[in-house]
């Protein structure tokens, strides 16, 4: 484990139970375990493996190339892919038999050509901006494009087998839009059904929804965050309040530990300085590896957290580029080597990635998506016996 000073041990059981407690959640639909962005930092391929052991039955990749690498490592799960630009590989994604969503009428224009150019149908999921105002067709774009999107499929191109959407405020389920977003939701369904598309899947869930909102379960729901174990509406309630484990841990080992006397400034600005003669401890892993830099500290206010023995320290003056210091006081017994922990479950009091989004002013998903590419990723099987259950997948596991 030394090649590294610094890891994230990400636990496979945890996102197959996490899968799991989702699907209990919503009970009358499938689940679409969203693996973008690296599986939100915990490793593409192991996680979309774990989320499928653990009863999705669907995987979710905002870019293409991420719904290639899952068919790739042999995943023959339905995947769809819904955010590309003109040029895209479409034909390489149809030919792999992923799912596309349109969201505009040149989107349509160039899976038509894909799926000509692979000979094969396309099976498209019509995304409708019902209220976000990001990505998707507005209900008049939408009319505007049906009746080529018929013909589409008429021709034998495409199938439109879905619709779908994204909700502005599923955080906050008692948010009239999203009551609203449901209902433009509801007409557009009937305006593709009434097009003459036989559709398979409606959905509208993310995390939030499907924790809290049923009614807008429709047949497939599209947690992210959760499937990781992480809350999305921290306000109420923590991963425990839903049956979620938190799958990664973020830990180091103190790369030195020494004497500093009172008054002496630590790390840059001297933002932080000590009031006693005390121990400070040296943990190599900084904003390179995803510690935001808002989690600085000072004596007034603690930086992110940081467990160190059984206690939780906050970060000492500025978080740098490859490390943070610790202020471990004047009776400290750590040495170099001793292992910290940034976050984990929390299960025994110690600090949670929710924690470092506080403590930086941002919310969960930044902390793990944004751990950087040089921390390895070694995935656990905290379900597995002895040996196997340190699976030592550094570098690997993406
Ligand atoms: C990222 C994403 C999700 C998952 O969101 P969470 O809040 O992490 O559950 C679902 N749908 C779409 C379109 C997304 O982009």
């Amino acid at each position: 484990m030394s090649t590294y000073p610094a890891r994230a041990l990400v636990d496979l059981a945890a996102i197959r139970g996490n899968a799991a407690a989702l699907a209990a959640h919503a009970p009358t639909a499938q689940v679409m375990a969203v693996v973008k962005a690296d599986a939100y930092g915990h490793g593409l391929v192991p996680s979309a493996t774990a989320a499928l052991a653990g009863g999705a039955t669907w995987l979710g990749a905002a870019q293409v190339p991420e719904a290639l690498a899952l068919r790739r490592a042999g995943i023959g799960a339905r995947v769809l892919t819904w955010l590309y630009a003109p040029g895209a590989p479409l034909r390489e994604a149809v030919e792999a038999d992923v799912d596309l969503s349109v969201a505009a009428p040149w989107a349509l224009d160039e899976v038509v050509a894909a799926a000509r150019a692979a000979g094969r149908t396309a099976r498209v999921h019509l995304k409708v901006d019902t209220g976000l105002g990001r990505n998707g067709l507005t209900p008049p774009d939408l009319g505007e494009l049906l009746p080529a999107a018929m013909r589409a499929q008429a021709e034998g191109a495409v199938e439109v087998v879905g619709v779908w959407s994204h909700l502005a405020f599923a955080d906050e389920p008692q948010h009239p839009t999203v009551r609203g977003q449901a209902r433009v939701f509801a007409d557009a369904v009937a305006a593709v059904e009434a097009a003459g598309a036989h559709l398979e899947v409606r959905h509208l869930a993310n995390s939030a929804a499907t924790l809290t909102t049923p009614d807008v379960h429709y047949d497939l729901v599209r947690p992210g965050l959760a499937v990781y174990g992480l809350s999305p509406v921290p306000q109420l309630g923590g991963p425990a309040a839903f049956g979620l484990v938190p799958a990664m841990t973020l830990e180091a080992e103190l790369a030195t530990v020494k004497r500093l006397p009172a008054g002496h400034g630590v790390s840059y600005a001297h933002q932080y300085v000590t009031t006693q003669d005390t121990w400070v401890g040296v943990v190599p892993i900084g904003y390179a590896d995803g510690v935001p830099r808002h989690a600085s500290g000072t004596q007034e206010r603690p930086g992110g957290p940081v467990r160190v023995g059984g206690r939780t320290l906050g970060v000492a003056g500025r978080v740098c580029m490859d490390q943070v210091v610790v202020d471990l006081g004047p009776d400290a017994g750590e040495r170099a080597g001793d292992r910290v922990e940034l976050f984990g479950t929390g299960a025994d009091g110690g600090p949670t990635a929710q924690d470092w989004a506080d403590a930086a002013g941002t919310i969960s998903y930044e902390i793990v998506t944004r751990v950087g590419a040089r921390v390895p990723r070694v995935h656990v099987d905290s379900a597995a016996a002895g040996e196997g259950a340190r699976v030592a997948a550094a570098g690997a596991a993406r």
